[in-house]
């Protein structure tokens, strides 16, 4: 009987159908018995299913749907009826619907964990075929010869996370933005303003040696004039780079963090909205890469930035609009992660400047962003850049230090 297993409750389901020593006394009596402990497991667990809040997948071992609960149902926009006994790879989109099988069947084989216990961002998909991203944490059971996976499943774009959560984060990275971004200004003033300020002082330095050899009245008057004026070109100049330094040193927090949690995070704030403009989102992470060394506030503020400005761009110029978000390691201990869109690519008179700060084609940006993430990822020990999407759009790609399971272990 299929049921017994809903995830959580499998001992307690499985308890009350454990034979009674009523129930063994004569053969017709132990089978009405069974029957009734079944019909009441099976009760059970439909309850379960129906009100507990979480989206909840039963499957078997061929990936066949079990059960659903309630919320799951409405959440893909089926019923019950219409995907019990289909294959679970029809929730999901490409290339995961085609490649589920053989997820599963390795998973039997090697018992190599990829997803079982620990938790990924994957995309679903609706029925309607809209995709939309979502946390899937996959837990187990055996039971007797079955074998059963209950997928959890949490819509990042309704925004599950809860409403305080979501304000924080919300509220750390705009007043982050707005920090990095005051220091970016800075930093560009002080460059700006650093080389009249040096060739003030080198004129005055010309104009000291000239005085020097002038012989009429107020010459000593006029040099001393001249050495002051040069003293405060120079003190402002001093002023400026402790300015930069400061700016360049920033506030770091740097920690070992789960990039897939980074990403979770980040494209919950940045793809509020983006269903009701129809973006399709769909995450594609290596799991061999999930531990990053990185300013968890800073790395998310990167992230919001490529990810709004890839919205805005698909609302504004495609009509087919897709971003993906896609993590690869690399071999010398770096991840790149990449945020890739369907939009109409980067306008020709900003591609050159991009990550410069003030470069913008907006009425109303500040053409601060890219440069802030530039500095962020550079700090970061990574590198940016940006790519024509083969097809039309844009890529932006960046690069992270992964964490060693050695620092893992002295991570808080
Ligand atoms: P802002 O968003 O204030 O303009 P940014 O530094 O974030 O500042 O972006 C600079 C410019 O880069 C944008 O004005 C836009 O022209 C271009 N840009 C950024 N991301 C994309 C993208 N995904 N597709 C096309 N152009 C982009």
């Amino acid at each position: 009987m299929p049921v017994l297993d809903a995830a959580g409750d499998v001992k307690w389901i499985l308890h009350s159908l454990e034979p009674t020593g009523s129930a063994l006394s004569n053969g017709g009596r132990q089978y009405s018995a069974m029957a009734l402990a079944l019909d009441a497991a099976e009760a059970r667990l439909r309850s379960i299913l129906q009100t507990v809040p979480d989206a909840m997948i039963i499957i078997d071992e061929q990936g066949r749907i079990e059960s659903l609960s309630s919320t799951a149902e409405h959440l893909f926009g089926y019923a019950l009826d219409e995907v019990q006994g289909r294959n679970v790879s029809q929730l999901m989109p490409s290339p995961d619907r085609e490649q589920h099988d053989s997820y599963l069947k390795r998973y039997l084989t090697t018992g190599e964990r990829r997803i079982i216990g620990i938790g990924r961002i994957v995309v679903g998909q609706r029925k309607d075929g809209t995709t939309f991203p979502m946390h899937l944490t996959v837990g187990e059971l055996r039971s007797a010869e079955r074998h059963y996976f209950t997928g959890f499943i949490r819509d990042l774009t309704d925004q599950q996370l809860t409403e305080t959560r979501l304000k924080e984060l919300q509220s750390e990275v705009t007043h982050m933005s707005r920090f990095t971004a005051l220091g970016e200004m800075a930093s560009t003033l002080a460059h700006e303003i650093n080389q009249p300020l040096t060739a003030i002082a080198n004129y005055l330095r010309g104009c000291q040696r000239l005085l020097d050899r002038a012989e009429y009245e107020s010459a000593p008057t006029l040099r001393e004039a001249v050495r002051k004026a040069a003293d405060q070109a120079l003190r402002a100049g001093h002023i400026i780079r402790r300015l930069r330094e400061f700016v360049a040193r920033g506030e770091s927090d740097r920690r070992v963090e789960s990039l897939a949690k980074l990403l979770e995070d980040a494209s919950t704030l940045a793809l509020m909205g983006a269903r009701e403009n129809a973006v399709t989102v769909s995450f594609r992470l290596d799991p061999e890469a999930d531990l990053v060394l990185a300013d968890r506030i800073q790395i998310q503020q990167v992230l919001v930035n490529l990810i709004r400005n890839a919205i805005e761009v698909l609302t504004e110029t495609a009509n087919d609009r897709r971003l993906e978000i896609s993590s690869v390691a690399q071999s010398d201990e770096m991840v790149e992660v990449s945020v890739s869109d369907t939009g109409a690519g980067l306008a020709p008179e900003v591609a050159r400047y991009l990550f410069q700060p003030f470069v913008t084609t907006k009425r109303k940006g500040m053409g601060l962003g890219l440069s802030i993430c530039r500095t962020i990822i550079e700090a970061h020990g990574g590198k940016i850049w940006v790519e024509d999407r083969g097809g039309g759009g844009t890529v932006f790609r960046f690069t992270l230090r992964t964490a060693g399971v050695g620092e893992a272990d002295h991570a808080d």
